[in-house]
């Protein structure tokens, strides 16, 4: 009986050792609301930890399959929704900041899973940028999925391209509990396969 026992501590600890430690840091050192605007440009020496490089033209999906749930998280620098990446300034500026929050909340314009899989979107939320005098500013979107046959995953098909013209790749990777998968998407190449 002891030696039954044993074996199990012995797996438990082979199996601790192979997990991968998927644990990425997501630091996000929110610095909140300086409305009051004395300029002190101090602040420069904070080196943020911004997951990917900023680049014009260049967006980042990444889409994560636990059981039934799917996260998809899209990170895109604002020039490449509007053009600019300063505090609007006037109301041409405003709308389009107002119009890009909108195109990008209606995700199933923008993305479309394979239908066997039978994904819903259950939430789509969009952070946009506080400004900061200077810097450059990104979009960040996370799209919740319920999927019931999460199984049959095998396609998503992009549209961003179609609403956001300034955005020339959009750089994909599919995670789960068997696959990795990454993707370079570009307007003549729109599907990215799942399997
Ligand atoms: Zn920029």
């Amino acid at each position: 009986m002891s030696q039954k026992l044993s074996l199990c501590v012995l797996l438990l600890g082979v199996l601790s050792l192979n997990t991968p430690a998927l644990a990425q840091e997501h630091s996000h050192s929110s610095s909140s609301h300086d409305s009051h605007s004395d300029h002190d440009a101090s602040d420069s020496n904070a080196t943020h930890g911004t997951p990917s490089a900023h680049v014009h033209g260049e967006a980042h999906l990444t889409m994560a399959v636990d059981v039934q749930s799917l996260v998809m998280e899209l990170e895109v620098p604002l020039d490449s929704l509007v053009g600019f990446e300063h505090k609007p300034t006037n109301d041409t500026e405003t709308k389009a900041l107002a119009q890009a929050h909108d195109l990008l909340a209606k995700a199933d314009a923008l993305f479309k899973l394979n239908e066997a899989a039978e994904c819903i979107l259950t939430s789509a939320e969009i952070d946009m940028p506080s400004f900061e005098a200077g810097a450059h500013a990104d979009v960040d979107a996370e799209y919740q999925y319920q999927c019931d046959a999460p199984e049959r995953i095998s396609s998503l098909e992009v549209s961003l391209f179609q609403s956001f013209e300034r955005i020339e790749v959009l750089k994909t990777i599919y995670l789960s509990d068997d696959k990795q998968l990454a993707a370079t998407l570009t307007p003549d190449n729109t599907a990215f396969a799942l399997r």
